[in-house]
C-alpha cells in the first residue's frame, strides 16, 4: 500500500512509521519528495489489511497498490526511472543503443566488434559468453574466456559491456567483467537467479520470455525489485506465434502497454525479433517511433562467418545505416542518440 504522509511530518515522524511496518513483518519504503514524504508497505496482503494507518496523526491518505507487480508499477513511482550502465544512462531524453555480435567468438572478433559498433556510435557493447543454444551440438560460447575478452574490449573501447548470464553460480564471474546483467528470454522466470541478480550490485537487462505475457515479464522484474536493485531495463524480443515466416513475432505492442504502467525502461531487439537481417532495419525504425528508449542489434564484422545468428546479425555499414535512421525517428520524439 502507498501511505501519504501529512506536509507537516517530519523526517522522524516517518521513520516511526516505518518502524511500524517492519514491525508487522512488511517492507517499508521510503519516498520523500518535494511536496510531501510517501511511504510504501509491502508484503503479505493479509498482514496489510491489518495494518490500520489511516488514523495516525501523520498520514493523509492510504491507497492500495492495485497491480500485482508493485515496484515496477507506476502506481508507486510514477516517473520514469534511468538506469545508467556504467556512465551510460537509458531512460527519458535518450536513447541508447546496445550493438554487438551474438557471441564472443575470440578476442580479435569482440575487439574488432567493438571497434566497428563504437565508430558507428553505439552506446553499449554486447556479447554471449555464455550460449544457451537450442542445440547442444552448436557453440556454447567462450564462456569464461569470452568474458576476460570482453573485458579487453570494453577497456579499449570505453564502451560499457552488457553479457548474458545463465547460471547462479556465474554471479560473480559476469560482474567483474560486465556493466550489466543480461537475462535471456529462456531464463525470464528462473526465480533462483532473478532473487540473486536483486542483491548482485548491477544493472540488469530482461528480456521477454518467448511465451510470457506482459504481466509475467512485468513479475519477474518484480522478483529483482524485491531484493532491492531498482535497475532493470525490461527488452522486447519478439514471442512465439504461429506465424512461422520469421524467427519470432516483434511485438512492438509490448512498448507502448509497458511504458503506461512501469517506470522501468523498456528496450527492443530487432535482431531476435525477427531472425532476419534485412527486416532489422524497418523494425528497429517502428520500435523507435513506438517509443522505446533503446535498441539491442546483432552486429558482426563478418556475418556470414559468425558462430551464432549470423542470419539476424548486421553487416557494418548496414548498422552505420540503422544508426543514421534511427537517429532521425528518435529526434522526432524528442530524443537523442548522443
Ligand atoms: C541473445 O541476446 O543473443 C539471446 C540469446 O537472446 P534471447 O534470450 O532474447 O533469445
Ligand atoms: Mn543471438
Amino acid at each position: 500500500m502507498i501511505i501519504i504522509l501529512k506536509k507537516s511530518a517530519t523526517k522522524e515522524d516517518a521513520e516511526r512509521l516505518m518502524a511500524i511496518i517492519a514491525e508487522h513483518g512488511l517492507k517499508p519504503l521510503y519516498m520523500p519528495g518535494s511536496e510531501r514524504t510517501v511511504l510504501g508497505a509491502l508484503g503479505d496482503e493479509r498482514v496489510l489489511a491489518t495494518l490500520s494507518l489511516e488514523a495516525h496523526p501523520f498520514v493523509d491518505r492510504v491507497l492500495p497498490i492495485l497491480s500485482p507487480y508493485k515496484r515496477a508499477s507506476r502506481e508507486l513511482q510514477t516517473h520514469d526511472s534511468v538506469v545508467m550502465v556504467g556512465k551510460v544512462p537509458i531512460g527519458p531524453g535518450h536513447f541508447t543503443v546496445i550493438a554487438g555480435p551474438c557471441a564472443v567468438e575470440s578476442e580479435e572478433q569482440i575487439l574488432e566488434s567493438a571497434r566497428l559498433v563504437k565508430a558507428r556510435g553505439a552506446h553499449i557493447l554486447r556479447g554471449g559468453a555464455y550460449k544457451p543454444r537450442t542445440s547442444p551440438y552448436s557453440f556454447q560460447g567462450l564462456e569464461d574466456e569470452g568474458l576476460k575478452y570482453l573485458a579487453a574490449a570494453s577497456k579499449e573501447t570505453g564502451l560499457p559491456v552488457v553479457t548474458e548470464i545463465t547460471d547462479v553460480h556465474d554471479i560473480e564471474k559476469v560482474a567483474a567483467c560486465a556493466d550489466m546483467f543480461q537475462v535471456g528470454a529462456r531464463n525470464m522466470q528462473n526465480f533462483r537467479l532473478l532473487k540473486e541478480l536483486g542483491r548482485a550490485g548491477k544493472p540488469v537487462l530482461l528480456k521477454r520470455g518467448m511465451a510470457a505475457t506482459y504481466n509475467d515479464l512485468l513479475m519477474s522484474a518484480e522478483y529483482i525489485l524485491n531484493e532491492g536493485n531498482a535497475d532493470i531495463v525490461l527488452c522486447e524480443r519478439g514471442i512465439r506465434t504461429f506465424e512461422t515466416g520469421t524467427r519470432n513475432t516483434l511485438d512492438l505492442n509490448a512498448v507502448p502497454y509497458l511504458k503506461e504502467r512501469t517506470h522501468l525502461p523498456v528496450i527492443v531487439d530487432p535482431s531476435h525479433g525477427t531472425g532476419v537481417r534485412d527486416m532489422v532495419l524497418p523494425m528497429a525504425k517502428a520500435a523507435t517511433a513506438a517509443g522505446a528508449d533503446g535498441l539491442i542489434v546483432e552486429v558482426h564484422p563478418h556475418p556470414d562467418q559468425a558462430l551464432s545468428d549470423g542470419q539476424q546479425s548486421l553487416f557494418p555499414d548496414q548498422f552505420a545505416k540503422l544508426m543514421e535512421q534511427v537517429a532521425r525517428v528518435a529526434a522526432l520524439e524528442g530524443r537523442s542518440l548522443a
